[in-house]
């Protein structure tokens, strides 16, 4: 049954659905605010194609993780490349878990890592480290995958102002729909569960191509991740990226958009002391290159909760992304709600064997 189905969201989550809903026969469109794709979280995070390495406290997260890293593979694997050292190290003292319950932890998740070989580099006040074939998201090819992908169904620089649920089907900026899906990460409408807003800065470092990427776990640590390009990378800190907490989307836009230069001078010289007491070559042998501002929405609770989410109010679906390689529970999700609700059912075609006694009681007028 091919339903007309409205996206609000060009990230990874309004992309990867729209692109498989269309396989599937539906008819899409999607309306993004801005004048290119992957122009918010999704364009500004630390481009990580997650395995579940970093995810010691969530075992849900681990496992979506550790599953949709392979699928993305399966689906995605041109828009990714190989990071070829990339360590988790866990501190001597400042880690809330030792290396070996580390370790442990992620053998019983089913992950695959490297171990016994040397860091080219020096880490200082380690207890022991492992190496993750995780790999790096290529961003400026994603957009243009997804832009070819879409043509025909994409509405760029289109704000959706208004959703209106008329019981027998849905409107969107006055538009006619049968089902709406809002994927702007709580940006629109506010997900199924308490969540908060938290604005974000990473930095943009230059720094030697072959450098490992070192992430330094768990809690509240921070990690060095090359991008798409060779010489650039990310430097992020658990303590201090998040640039505040707020209650409303609209509220973190405000705080993300008013940070000053006073701040990101600040921001530069606690991340790099906090990264060198690792990585004591980081001081000199990296160069600042600018911040970069985004927007977290996160789950309310204690745990590390990065997973996926996705809720249906009448003919609106609601999706809390977690990470970018958990796009495909998104899709499983919105698919199983609608077979449960009878939406996907095929009409009734009688069998030929049916067809056919029908045909003979006509003929002989039974
Ligand atoms: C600092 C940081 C680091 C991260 N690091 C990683 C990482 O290394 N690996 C990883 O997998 N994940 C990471 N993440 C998480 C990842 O970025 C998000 O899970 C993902 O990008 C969310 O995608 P999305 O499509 O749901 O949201 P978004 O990318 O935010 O897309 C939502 C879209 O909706 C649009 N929109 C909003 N309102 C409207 C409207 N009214 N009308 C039309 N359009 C609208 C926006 O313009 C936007 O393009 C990180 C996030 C941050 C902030």
């Amino acid at each position: 049954m091919s339903f007309q189905v409205a996206i609000i969201g060009g990230g990874w989550y309004g992309c990867h659905i729209a692109s498989s809903l269309l396989a599937l026969g539906f008819s899409v469109e999607l309306f993004e605010q801005s004048d290119r794709l992957l122009s918010e979280a999704s364009g500004n995070n630390q481009f990580r194609l997650h395995l579940g390495f970093h995810y010691a406290r969530h075992h849900n997260t681990r496992l979506q993780s550790r599953d949709g890293y392979f699928r993305f593979m399966e689906r995605y694997s041109d828009l990714s490349k190989a990071v070829l050292q990339n360590v988790y190290a866990v501190p001597q003292t400042d880690s809330l878990i030792d290396f070996q319950t580390y370790r442990m932890i992620m053998t019983s998740t089913g992950l695959d890592f490297r171990e016994g070989e040397s860091v080219p580099i020096e880490i200082s006040n380690i207890e022991g480290f492992l190496f993750a074939p995780e790999r790096v998201l290529l961003i400026e090819k994603a957009r243009e995958y997804f832009r070819k992908q879409l043509e025909g169904h994409l509405n760029l620089s289109s704000k959706v102002k208004e959703i209106k649920d008329l019981g027998e089907h849905v409107t969107v900026n006055g538009r006619r729909f049968d089902f709406v899906i809002d994927a702007t990460w709580g940006h629109f409408s506010s997900p199924g569960m308490d969540v908060f807003y938290e604005p974000t800065m990473l930095l943009y470092f230059e720094g030697p191509a072959d450098f490992p990427a070192i992430t330094l776990v768990d809690g509240p640590l921070c990690s060095i991740y090359p991008t798409e390009e060779p010489e650039i990378f990310t430097l992020s800190s658990v303590p201090h990226t998040p640039l505040g907490r707020y209650a409303t989307a609209g509220e973190a836009r405000r705080g993300r958009d008013s940070v000053t230069n006073e701040v990101v001078i600040e921001k530069v010289e606690q991340m790099t002391r906090q990264v060198s007491q690792y990585v004591p070559e980081f001081r000199d042998g990296f160069r600042f290159m600018g911040p970069q501002l985004s927007i977290k929405t996160k789950p309310i609770g204690a745990y590390d909760d990065r997973s996926c989410h996705v809720w249906k109010r009448g003919r609106i679906f609601s999706v809390l992304s977690g990470k970018i390689d958990t796009v495909f529970f998104a899709v499983e999700r919105i698919l199983s709600f609608l077979e449960a609700g009878n939406d996907l059912r095929a009409p009734e075609v009688p069998s030929s064997l049916r067809g056919d006694i029908l045909r003979q009681r006509a003929v002989i007028g039974l």
